[in-house]
Parts: C-alpha cells; structure tokens; sequence
C-alpha cells in the first residue's frame, strides 16, 4: 500500500473503512435514517460552530461549488469571484455555466488577499448577488481569511459562498461569526473519510435568495432547495448513499475525539515547512501558508515527474503534482486530516530526502531531521 501524502483524497482510518461494511437499511422507507441523517448534520454543524441549514449531498466536493452557484445564480446576475488561485478562478466557471456574469478581483497566487484592497475595490464596486472565495487554495496552499473577508462582503450586502473543502477540520472555521452565507466541504479531505460526499452548509439569507429567484434553478441535482424540507417532509430528493453518510458518520466522531486536531496540523505544517526550506528546497508561496498543505517548487533542472514517480515507484509515498498554472512547477504534501500524523510525515520526508539524492541533487539536509527537531521546538 502507498503512504497516500496527497493534499486529497486523504488516508481514511480503519475504522471509517470498516464503517462502509455494516448492513444498512432503505433509507427511503426507514424514518430512524432521517434522525441518523440530521444528526449526522448537526454535528457538522457543532465542528465549524454554526446554527445554519447542514445538508449532505452525494457528490464529490466539486459538487457542493456547482450547487452554490446554481441555486443562487440567475442570468445576468452580477457575481465578484475573488481569484488568488486556481479554485477561485475556477468558480467563474459555474457563475457562466448558470448564466450570470463573473467579475473577477485578481490578487497575486502567491499571498492571502488583502482585506484592504478588495475594500477599496468594493468602495467603486458592490452591486453583486453574491461572491465566492476559496479558504485554503489547494494547489497553492494559500489561506485566506475568510472571517474578515466575508464580514466585509456581509456589510456590503454581498452573499458569501465559501469553498474550504481543503480548509475545514484542519484549520478553523466558524461560520456564524464569519457570517458565510454557503460554506462548502468535501469528505476526502480534513476529514478523512472516502470520496464522494459534499457537505453544505446554508444561512437562511441564502435560502431566502433561493427561494425569491423569478427563475427557477436551472438543475435537479444541484438545487439546494431540493433538501430543505426532507426532515419535516421525511423524504429525499433521491436516495441517499446510506454507506458512505455511515461511514462519514464515523470519521466525524474521529474529529470530534480528537481535540488536538487543529494545533496538531499547525505543528506539522510549520515544522513541515522549516524542513524544507532548511534542506534549500523554496517553498511556492511568499505568505498566507495553509496548515494542511504545502507547495515546492520544483528545482532547476529537475521535472516533477521525476521527483513524484521516484518517490511514488522506490518509496511508495504519494505527493501531489499540480495542474493548470501550476502544472509542472510545483509539487505538493497534503498534510490533512489523517496524513497529519508525526509518523506519516517522517516516512515521507524520509523518502524525500532519498528520492533527491537518487536524483543526482542531494539535499542540504536530511528533512525528516530538520522535521523532528522543528517538531520538539
Ligand atoms: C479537493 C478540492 C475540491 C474538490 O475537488 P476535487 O475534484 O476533489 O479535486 C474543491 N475545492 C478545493 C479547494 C479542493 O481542494
């Protein structure tokens, strides 16, 4: 089995594996699974500190950002996608697709967003439906504020969707004080468990917009307002994958056992990146580094298939290439969720060190020392 380092999907524990195995019922016709849903979903809501509408959706992440974007948009609304990287970008995608128009607030990929500047941009400019805004930008790292950002469009009058399905279960978030209108979250990321549910998270502004549109949303399977009422209603838009909200079920308990989460993926992804930098490898942003994963720049004269199939072939360790604008010049270590354990990390720092040398470009240092002593300090 490869040690699976990757910025998602993550390592799922056994116990989360184990979970999908159990006999289920028909989640159609047992009313006990309507509970067993809802409170699956008020504890995802108790773990990023919110009262809001919580909803499961069968989907992989990428899901929840087409379902945001359609229940809300309708032709020619007016949407500020704010870009520092290639998730922000990408939401002007979904604006377009449900006929709204994208206008983009641009700042440097390799920084946070400056609260400051996008004030000042909203000062000429406010007459938007919503906006959206990744939390952690995986395939940067970089991550943003999003308490100040979305207080900021809130007194503005602008909706705030929030993509933090890299962000959420590694870094804080509470969503009420940060006034996120929709907040979206993936199960193969923080949280550990397989891939393939999208959690969503719906302050009743946003449904109230939803539920005003003059046109109706433009998609079944990406309308929100399919699952308002399933509780009163006992009844689902369509069948629940009823193993995976099982098993979802379980990697949630894991995170709430686990009160050291947050300040464990601080300390790994600080010591993660003062090994690197030690052992003279750059790291691909200047500020605003994430605590669940980190970009490397590829160096001169190496590719990054070079450095990923050696790891990957000789080690057995898994890290994550990058795609778009980033597609060969940096690599990346998801250190997330379940990956986010002192002995996974050494393992792959380790080899690492060794894919470099086999390389013919030896490292300054050993990283899974440089890790270590970062760690005890
Ligand atoms: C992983 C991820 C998603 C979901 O997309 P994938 O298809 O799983 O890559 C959405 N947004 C962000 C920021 C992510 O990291």
């Amino acid at each position: 089995m490869y040690n699976i380092m990757t910025p998602g999907p993550t390592r799922v524990r056994e116990n989360v594996r184990l979970a999908r195995s159990v006999e289920t019922t028909n989640p159609d016709l047992d009313m006990a699974f309507f509970d067993y849903y809802k409170e699956t979903c008020d504890l995802l809501g108790e773990l990023v500190h919110t009262k809001n509408n919580v909803y499961i959706l069968c989907g992989e992440g990428i899901l929840g950002l087409e379902a945001a974007c359609a229940s809300l948009t309708e032709v020619g609304d007016r949407v500020l996608v704010i870009d520092n990287g290639i998730f922000g970008k990408g939401f002007a995608d979904f604006v377009k697709i449900y006929g709204g128009t994208a206008v983009s607030f641009v700042s440097d990929y390799q920084k946070q967003i400056d609260s400051q500047a996008l004030k000042a941009f909203l000062e000429k400019d406010s007459d938007f439906k919503y906006a959206t805004v990744v939390h952690c930008d995986t395939p940067s790292g970089v991550l943003n504020d999003i308490k100040a950002i979305c207080n900021l469009l809130a007194e503005y009058g602008i909706l705030s969707v929030v993509d933090s399905v890299a962000g959420m279960f590694g870094e804080y978030v509470n969503v009420d004080d940060s006034k996120i209108d929709i907040l979206c979250g993936g199960s193969q990321k923080a949280l550990s468990a397989a891939v393939g549910l999208t959690m969503l998270y719906v302050s009743d502004k946003a449904i109230a917009s939803m539920e005003n549109r003059k046109t109706p949303i433009a998609s079944f399977y990406a309308n929100i307002l399919t699952f308002k009422n399933y509780y009163r209603d006992k009844f689902f838009p369509y069948t629940q994958p009823i193993s995976e909200i099982v098993s979802l079920r379980a990697a949630i308990e894991n995170v709430i056992a686990d009160q050291d989460i947050l300040e464990r993926h601080r300390r790994i992804a600080a010591a993660t990146r003062s090994a690197l930098q030690k052992a003279g490898l750059e790291l691909y942003l200047k500020a605003g580094f994430s605590n669940t994963v980190t970009a490397i720049k590829i160096p001169e004269g190496l590719t990054d298939e070079q450095i990923l199939s050696t790891i990957r072939e000789k080690y057995n360790v898994m890290l994550g290439g990058c795609f778009d604008i980033l597609a060969g010049q940096v690599f990346r270590i998801g250190h997330m969720g379940e990956n986010a354990r002192v002995e996974y990390m050494l393992e792959a720092l380790d080899a690492l060190t060794r894919t470099f040398a086999d390389l013919g470009r030896p490292l300054r240092c050993s990283l899974g020392d440089a890790f270590i002593e970062a760690i005890e300090n």
